[in-house]
């Protein structure tokens, strides 16, 4: 399974490192020119500062090629800023790719809960460890997203066809059952 990350701005190193420890062969795409040797079968958008992916997802010319393997259905495994750039609605902000159907609001959970740590169900995997760093919040959810995580009440995870995106870091934690169940879809 070979895992496409690109690798502008953020958390992309700690997801390779995550998708290979789960089995993948997971790569940086930088450019252009990595994108088209990649043969990718499945994108990870990785967290990090959206606004800042934004400019460089653009003018590295990877936003056209990357939005249309998403509208191909290529599986995509978003986390946090990952999930804002899928986003079909960003309060106050213009979409970017625009592809999974919720409304997100950046930084959520504002100043005073800035980072913390937490247990989730996520997928049907229990007691799954969940790492917040100026997280988005889901503020709403389409009639054909489905919310598999939560945390406290909260939707903070959600599916729609071969699309998980999480407003929280699954890869810094040393658990490797979302990577795998992640990549077992991909694969099917
Ligand atoms: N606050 C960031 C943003 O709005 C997301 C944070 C993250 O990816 N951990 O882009």
């Amino acid at each position: 399974m070979r895992v496409a990350v690109p690798a502008v701005q953020g958390a992309f190193a700690e997801q390779i490192a995550y998708f290979k420890a789960a089995g993948a062969d997971a790569f940086e795409v930088r450019n252009l020119r990595d994108w088209e040797n990649a043969r990718a079968d499945a994108l990870v958008l990785p967290g990090g500062e959206s606004t800042v992916q934004r400019k460089l997802i653009r003018s590295t010319g990877l936003f056209e090629p990357l939005e249309e393997a998403i509208a191909r259905g290529m599986p995509v495994f978003a986390t946090c800023a990952g999930a804002i750039l899928l986003a079909r609605k960003i309060e106050g902000e213009e979409p970017f790719f625009g592809a999974l159907d919720i409304e997100i609001r950046r930084n959520g959970y504002g100043r005073q809960n800035e980072s913390f740590s937490t247990s989730c169900t996520v997928w049907g995997i229990d007691d799954f460890p969940a790492t917040f760093i100026r997280a988005p919040t889901i503020s709403a959810i389409g009639k054909d997203v489905e919310v598999v995580a939560r945390c406290n009440g909260m939707p903070t995870g959600v599916k729609c066809a071969r699309i998980i995106a999480l407003a929280w870091h699954p890869e810094l934690s040393r658990d490797l059952r979302l990577g795998r169940k992640f990549l077992e879809m991909a694969a099917g």
